[in-house]
């Protein structure tokens, strides 16, 4: 995608001052990976890109990405995930979970953590 490609999708200034305030390896990764719904090439489900992971010690530019409602942990914001691994969708029907679905991953989440909690005893 283009600059402009991208400012024409946005067209809020808050869009264009917030794009060329970034680094430019960070506007090159959001050129790369734009603001959209992604599907993963590991996982079934849609991810909603939420952010820009700025590098530290010049590694990759990672994104974090929530869950959708018809992912495998729906509501939950992941981070570091490698663009690589993402397919743009493009679909623009990403669905946030269900106030059901947060609480039963939250649900489930709590378990798995006890468990953990308790094999590292
Ligand atoms: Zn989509």
């Amino acid at each position: 995608m283009t600059k402009e490609e991208l400012l024409n999708q946005h067209p809020d200034p808050e869009a264009k001052e917030w794009f060329e305030s970034r680094p430019p390896q960070v506007q090159a990764a959001i050129l790369e990976t734009p603001p959209d719904c992604y599907r993963s090439l590991d996982n079934p489900g849609h991810y909603r890109l939420y952010s820009y992971e700025e590098p530290v010690n010049s590694k990759e530019i990672t994104v974090k990405l929530i869950h959708g409602r018809d992912s495998f942990l729906p509501g939950v914001l992941v981070f570091g995930v490698d663009r690589n691994s993402l397919l743009r969708c493009g679909c623009g029907k990403w669905q946030g979970p269900t106030k059901e679905q947060v609480r039963l991953t939250k649900k489930r989440l709590d378990a798995e953590k006890k468990r953990f909690k308790k094999e590292q005893a």
